[in-house]
């Protein structure tokens, strides 16, 4: 029988309209500063894209072009200027600046993304923080598909700060038995044949393939590549849907609840902030 699609871009619009509800709800709009540097058109196009997001929900954003010089200068007002709640940079940012360096000059309190050492020290503590956002929306996905994660055998493929890590730690906190996989592991396909929900995060297009996985299971494909094809994610799609029992498609799966989760995390960022005024 083939797997039951999860469809990323309904989640994402429920959350979206969740989120829409909830800054209605709020005595002044939260305020969201992204900040692009250089001239990478993919970036821009993702913070273009973010912009609307925040538009159609009610959250007010800020925009910054400033010079690979200027970066640390502009974080250290966004973080004093109580109109902003959240900032996001978009990484990666080009030669001469450190994407970790300068995500680490972020105020926690504004870490929308998730990124700075004090969230991801958080996060790996089992602590409350803000988490990143394609993790995040993982996770939603995972809820909304009604995926049983306690006890359950997961496996995650892909080991970087931005997904696999924050992920695994995730799927721990929800008690799932977590197994972590990378460019170093020796038998990838017995891994991820344990698997009750398979995470694909390597970039590696068509990595996972059909005899990779367990009848039955739950394959959530994080991949986003761009090949002449178009764009993939790191799952046969078509190959693992005769064996899994639920799969989400790229596009249309991970990427929107990406996209989504930051809203989510730009109201919970302004709420908290909100509540620390005395
Ligand atoms: P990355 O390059 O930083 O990390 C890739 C990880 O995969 C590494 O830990 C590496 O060890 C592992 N890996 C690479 N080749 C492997 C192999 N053959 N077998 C097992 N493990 C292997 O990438 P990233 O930033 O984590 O992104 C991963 C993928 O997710 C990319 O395709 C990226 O475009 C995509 N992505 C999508 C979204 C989204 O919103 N949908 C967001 C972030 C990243």
């Amino acid at each position: 029988m083939a797997a039951r699609v999860i469809d990323g871009k309904a989640v994402a619009a429920a959350v979206r309209e969740r989120v829409a509800g909830e800054v209605a709800a709020m005595p002044t709009a939260p305020g969201l500063a992204t900040v692009l540097v250089g001239e990478d058109p993919a970036s821009a196009v993702y913070v273009r894209m973010k912009r609307e997001d925040s538009a159609q929900v009610g959250i007010e954003s800020f925009h910054h072009e400033p010079a690979p010089g200027e970066v640390a200068e502009l974080l250290a007002e966004l973080n004093a200027e109580p109109r902003i709640n959240g900032i996001l940079l978009q990484l990666p940012l080009p030669d001469g600046v450190d994407d970790a360096e300068m995500t680490a000059l972020i105020d926690p309190r504004k870490d929308v993304d998730g990124l700075t050492p004090l969230s991801a020290g958080l996060l790996a503590q089992g602590r409350p923080g803000q988490v990143p956002c394609t993790p995040a929306g993982v996770m939603e996905l995972l809820a909304h598909a009604g995926v049983e994660l306690e006890g359950a055998e997961a496996v995650v493929v892909g080991r970087s700060q931005l997904v696999g890590k924050p992920l695994a730690a995730l799927l721990l906190a929800a008690n799932a038995t977590v197994t972590h996989c990378h460019s170093r592991t020796r038998d990838l396909a017995a891994s991820c044949r344990r698997a009750d929900v398979l995470i694909a995060a390597a970039g590696v297009p068509g990595l996972i393939t059909a005899d990779m996985v367990r009848e039955g299971a739950t394959v959530i494909d994080v991949g986003t590549n761009r090949t002449d094809e178009g764009l993939t994610g790191d799952v046969d799609f078509d190959g693992v849907s005769g064996v899994a029992g639920a799969i989400t498609p790229v596009p249309g799966g991970v990427g929107p609840m990406t996209r989504a989760m930051l809203l989510v995390n730009t109201v919970a960022a302004a709420k908290a902030q909100l509540e620390a005024v005395p």
